[in-house]
């Protein structure tokens, strides 16, 4: 039984999964590590929760029903519901989408776990030490409901030291762990009725940002006949709707050779699929650069759509300030280089920087460049990536389409 300080609870009584060392009264700190029922300093129940020292959240709370404690059934019932929960992505023949997400962590009340769906394969991500004593659960729960051909489970690498994971990839087919005996095909993956080709269990994230789905459909508003730059193209998931949707002209720019080495095959795999135009591949001009320096050393007026796509700039609270200006400055060198009238997709996927602190920077660039900014469409991350109200931190990925208007 692990006792909360007054004036601590209010958050956990709203269903927040976090509790910190600093909210737990010392003299209810268990002993090992292990479910424990949460109560309030006067002794009110607040929720069920995992108690690990070890872990950089040290109690994770994860059911607010007194009567449903979370034994391994919760577990199976939990992942069931999520992967549920996803149904008309299985059901759905005709978009043809064969990549999305089946568990978004405490989105999806499971701490710490990310499962991908890839056609016939499964990736799933560990970034917490509870997730990973639970695995063999989650991953019985997964085999019996989906009976994929093979699921990929590994723990996430920036979580590793902090939460005392080891880094490590296993491989599971018909629910037993088996070694590759050689390297992995690659294996075509379809979204929104586009192609892209990918390695399971290589590339970044797990492998292809489905959490983009929507802001990629709502790019191809704004192209036909348009030079458009993907700035962080990764695989081309931008670049790919641009072509589609009759873009002159696409370069993208990515630090990544591989990702720009699969763009341009992910580009010829849609061409000879006839998903994409037959002139798609003379319209674009891939290049491994630094979209900073792409953007500081361009001239003028070259290119009538922008998308700024980079990586978390954000990676904690602490460095926020320094992300800040680095969101600033990318977006500032955008607004000051675009054609008059311009638009710019512009994302953010740092969860430690608010939707409303994204604007804020926006709003500072737009200043330093000397232009009017108009907010055409908010986005945000897919729909198979929920965000949950009672944890604002699953909503990480903010979008907005602007237009530039010039002096
Ligand atoms: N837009 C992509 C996802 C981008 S992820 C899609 O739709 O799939 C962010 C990408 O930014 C990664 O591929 C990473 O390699 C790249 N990146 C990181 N730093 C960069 C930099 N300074 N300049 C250009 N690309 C960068």
């Amino acid at each position: 039984m692990i006792r909360i300080k007054e004036g601590k609870e209010k958050n956990l009584l709203r269903h927040h999964p976090w509790v910190f060392s600093g909210a737990i009264e010392e003299s209810s700190v268990p002993g090992e590590a292990g479910i424990q029922k949460v109560l309030t300093s006067d002794g009110r129940f607040i929720a069920w929760g995992y108690y690990d020292r070890e872990s950089h959240i040290q109690l994770r709370l994860l059911s607010w029903d007194e009567d449903n404690c979370p034994d391994e059934n919760w577990w199976r019932d939990t992942v069931r519901a999520s992967v549920l929960r996803r149904r008309a992505f299985f059901e759905d023949k005709q978009s043809g989408t064969t990549a999305f997400r089946i568990i978004h962590g405490e989105a999806d009340m499971l701490p710490g776990i990310a499962a991908d769906v890839y056609g016939k394969i499964i990736r799933i991500i560990i970034s917490a030490r509870i997730a990973w004593n639970m695995r063999s659960v989650v991953l019985g729960a997964i085999e019996d409901l989906l009976h994929p051909q093979m699921i990929i489970l590994n723990t996430d690498s920036s979580f590793c030291a902090i939460e005392h994971l080891h880094e490590v990839t296993e491989y599971y087919r018909n629910g037993e762990r088996f070694t590759p005996s050689e390297k992995l095909e690659e294996i075509r993956i379809r979204e929104s009725g586009l192609y892209y080709g990918l390695v399971p269990g290589s590339g970044q994230k797990s492998g292809f940002y489905c959490d983009q789905r929507e802001n990629r459909i709502a790019l191809e508003r704004y192209v036909k006949g348009a030079c458009v730059l993907d700035g962080c193209s990764y695989t081309g998931g931008f670049t790919l709707h641009a072509l589609r949707a009759g873009a002159a002209s696409v370069r993208a720019v990515d630090s990544s050779s591989d990702a720009i080495h699969r763009l341009l095959s992910n580009v010829n795999l849609n061409i000879e699929l006839g998903t994409l135009p037959p002139d798609s591949r003379e319209k674009v001009e891939a290049q491994k650069g630094d979209i900073f320096d792409v953007l500081r050393t361009m001239p003028q007026n070259k290119y009538d759509v922008i998308v700024l796509d980079p990586p978390k700039l954000a990676q904690t609270i602490k460095v926020l300030d320094n992300a800040k200006k680095a969101y600033k400055d990318l977006n500032r060198m955008a607004m000051e280089k675009i054609r008059p009238n311009g638009i710019i997709l512009t994302c953010s996927c740092s969860g430690a920087l608010s939707r409303e602190d994204f604007r804020t920077v926006l709003a500072w660039s737009a200043k330093d460049a000397g232009v009017e900014v108009q907010v055409l469409e908010t986005l945000g991350q897919a729909q198979d990536h929920p965000i949950r109200l009672s944890f604002p931190e699953s909503e990480y990925l903010k979008a907005y389409v602007l237009r530039i208007i010039k002096p």
